[in-house]
């Protein structure tokens, strides 16, 4: 298969998959393949908050497919097959895993109010959390006890995932550290791949400000999507901040289309 090859289809004659929060999946052009679409819709707290904010899209789609990118190059199997435009990614078709699997650094959100630990105190080491992908339960905390007798992944499977996570954060926490940034904690997102009869875990979804915590590395300025949940305004030039520093947006790039003069 030719993945540099794509056909184009236009937008109005593709089959929508499914569409989230902040995403729409699209069928791809190949068998196996799907596109991703990054929308503006910002939601936190189960979506009772939400808001378009022009240009988060853009910037996600950017510095998610740079990351992808990175975690590609270093052998780190993901979903990931490479940007088609401004909101669009081509990435493989997986079977989601029902799992969010946060990884943690520093102490801030549930992680702070849940057990009482002052955001920003630096943890004796990562811990990773997984909950359960179910919006109408609030994502709630599960152990791995409750992964396998649900059925929702197998103990081999749960053993990959925190590998995958491992690996995610340790590089992660050092290209971040090298642009000033300090990577407080992280949400993944893992798929099931199947080539021929073998499967594999591959990370999925999307890598960016929206599912991150980040941190200037001197001011501990939030440049992530707390600035919404928080009401602290200055998002995009937040995520427009974290682009530039990673090198992902030219200097003179707009998220969003050219500013009339009034
Ligand atoms: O809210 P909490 O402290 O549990 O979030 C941990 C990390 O996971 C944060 O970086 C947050 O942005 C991310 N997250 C996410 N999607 C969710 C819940 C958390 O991306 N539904």
């Amino acid at each position: 298969m030719d993945f540099l090859k794509t056909r184009y289809i236009p937008m109005s004659r593709r089959r929508r998959i499914y569409e989230g929060k902040a995403k729409v999946l699209y069928e791809g052009p190949e068998p196996g393949t799907l596109i991703q679409h990054f929308k503006d819709d910002a939601t936190a707290f189960n979506a009772k908050k939400h808001e378009v904010i022009d240009g988060k899209g853009v910037l996600n789609n950017r510095i998610s497919e740079y990351l992808f990118s990175k975690l590609n190059d270093i052998g780190v199997p993901t979903h990931f097959i490479r940007r088609l435009n401004m909101r669009e990614q081509l990435i493989r078709e997986v079977e989601i895993i029902p799992l969010e699997v946060v990884v943690r650094n520093v102490a801030a959100g549930s992680l702070s109010t849940r057990l009482g630990i002052d955001e920003g105190t630096q943890l004796p080491r990562s811990i990773i959390e997984f909950y359960y992908k179910n919006d109408a339960l609030n994502d709630p905390l599960v152990s791995e006890e409750h992964i396998t007798a649900f059925g929702w992944a197998t103990p081999q499977e749960i053993d990959d995932i925190i590998a995958l996570a491992i690996r995610v954060n340790d590089f992660l926490s050092g290209l971040f550290l090298g642009a000033g940034i300090r990577l407080v904690d992280f949400k993944m997102e893992c798929g099931r791949l199947w080539e021929n009869d073998v499967m594999r875990i591959v990370v999925a979804d999307e890598i960016s400000p929206d599912s991150c915590r980040l941190w200037d590395i001197k001011s501990n300025d939030k440049m992530d999507k707390d600035r919404f949940r928080k009401d602290l305004g200055g998002l995009i030039e937040a995520y427009t901040e974290v682009a530039r520093r990673l090198g992902v947006m030219g200097e003179n790039e707009r998220p969003t289309g050219p500013v009339l003069v009034q």
